[in-house]
């Protein structure tokens, strides 16, 4: 069996029982990165001596009777913008070549304690500002289904990890979208948890009060199995919670979930959006399939709904130039010269950052300026504590609000890149599930007449992470879609 298209709950089970050495799996996915990732353009890098530690030290307790954990064996990619001690951190910036971090990001921390292989580090939108992977400083990830499309973003380079059968476990972040809007074009499964959920720490920040590390997997069961290694609160960030699930309560949400009786809320004003006819057919026939397996579909209200991208995007950007201002040619990564501190700065950052990233930086800038903060900063945080009163109204009688992830399915390398307002329009339903601190997932529902797949978004009220996967594991049983885009 290849690792490729084994499921990580498979091959955690053969590697813990011994019927196969963690060795052996990394290097058959190894080898399957080094034959396929040149046509994608999902990997930036690979890390195979701190996989092959790893891979080791798995074997090692594997022979000494200790259980290396329940990812043992697992192949996993890890986003560019999340630290690996002694492995490049790029941001899939030329800002960052070259920086090697000294510590590994609490999650990389988990997943490795929980026994998976980090092999590799994934490309993304340059910083994760992006919703197609176009805008990475090394050239543009490639949809596995149709290698002319893009995969989405920013985490596309996890998203096509995952779907093209590279790894069965990828991690990314995100801050509008990142993880479900990349998840839905290349038909595999990705949540974003509630905001505190995962620890940030090692997670280079783009939005601090937005962003949020979450896995991608191509099943719901094994999306629960990293999701149990990896929430729970982490002393060394402080936006960090303890929240009061059970051990493995994703295992076993994912084990029990059940559409029957389940209530689900359709969101009136998303009807009413502009939407390809062809994604909001899956999505209906995928409510329909709900519906047959005992599920009541309500129509529910989020009347601010066109309050969300302007409001995300003062906020994003907003942080991400205070954010970003650590980048000045001393501390971190790359350094142009200058004769004084300032010059240097400036022509680092001006030689660093790619065009997407300056706009962002300007706007979030102008944004926060005396003169303009209470016209746009201050009234965006007005709008975002209203979109999040909108939506815990919205989930007070239902188990999740569900529509599309994303109004297209994947678009064609080049279409919008050059068009940010057109790129921006994409993230219509994944921003104010940010804005509001609320967990979503993205589960394939169905694919266009072209073959390529569609997103079915799951949002739920802070906290009921468990639930929305228990709901989505009924859901993909009931749907049963074949989801490999090529013949292994
Ligand atoms: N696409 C959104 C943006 O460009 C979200 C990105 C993200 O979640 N990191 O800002």
């Amino acid at each position: 069996m290849s690792a490729g298209w084994a499921s990580a709950a498979d091959l955690a089970a053969l590697v813990r029982r011994g019927a196969r050495s963690a060795e052996a799996v990394l290097a058959d996915a190894l080898e399957r990165i080094a034959r396929e990732d040149p046509a994608l353009h999902a990997f930036l890098r690979t890390c195979p001596e701190r996989a092959e530690a790893a891979a080791r030290r798995v074997d090692a307790q594997v022979a000494a009777g200790e259980d290396p954990g329940p990812l043992a064996g697992v192949p996993i990619a890890i986003k560019d913008n999340l630290c690996t001690a002694g492995v490049e951190t790029t941001c899939a910036s030329k800002l960052l070549a070259g920086f090697v971090p000294p510590y590994d990001a609490e999650v990389v921390r988990r997943v490795e304690a929980a026994g998976a292989l980090v092999v590799g580090k994934t490309n993304l939108d340059e910083f994760s500002m992006g919703s197609s992977t176009e805008h990475s400083a090394w050239g543009p990830t490639k949809n596995p289904w149709d290698p002319t499309r893009a995969p989405g973003g920013s985490s596309g380079g996890s998203a096509a990890a995952v779907a093209g059968g590279l790894v069965p476990l990828a991690l990314g972040s995100d801050t509008g979208g990142s993880i479900r809007q990349p998840a839905a074009l290349c038909g595999c499964v990705g949540l974003k948890p509630t905001y505190g959920a995962v620890s940030r720490r090692g997670l280079v920040a783009f939005g601090s009060s937005l962003d949020q590390v979450g896995p991608f997997a191509r099943s719901v069961r094994d999306l629960a199995l990293v999701m149990d290694a990896l929430w729970g609160l982490d002393p060394a960030d402080m936006t960090s919670a303890q929240p009061a699930w059970p051990a493995e309560a994703f295992s076993a949400a994912a084990g029990g979930g059940s559409l029957e009786g389940a209530t689900l809320g359709v969101v009136r004003e998303y009807l009413e959006l502009t939407l390809d006819p062809e994604v909001r057919a899956a999505v209906e026939a995928a409510l329909e399939r709900a519906q047959a397996q005992g599920a009541r579909v309500r129509e529910v209200s989020l009347a601010q709904t066109a309050l969300a991208i302007p409001a995300y995007q003062v906020l994003a950007n907003a942080e991400a130039s205070t954010n970003l201002a650590r980048y000045d040619g001393v501390h971190y990564g790359a350094r142009a010269e200058g004769a004084d501190s300032e010059s240097l700065a400036a022509r680092t950052r001006a030689a660093g950052f790619g065009p997407e990233v300056r706009r962002r930086i300007l706007l979030g800038t102008f944004a926060l300026s005396s003169g303009h903060y209470d016209a746009y900063y201050l009234k965006a945080q007005r709008a975002r504590r209203v979109i999040r009163a909108d939506f815990l109204a919205a989930l007070a009688g239902v188990d999740a609000l569900v529509g599309p992830t994303s109004p297209v399915a994947a678009f064609p390398l080049g279409e919008k890149v050059a068009d940010p307002l057109a790129m921006y329009a994409l993230d219509v339903f994944t921003v104010s599930t940010n804005l509001a601190g609320l967990p979503a997932l993205s589960l394939p529902c169905g694919f266009t007449a072209a073959g390529l797949p569609v997103g079915l978004q799951l949002t739920g009220a802070p906290w009921s992470d468990p639930t929305l996967v228990g709901l989505a594991a009924a859901w993909e049983r009931a749907l049963g879609l074949d989801r490999k885009p090529r013949s292994p």
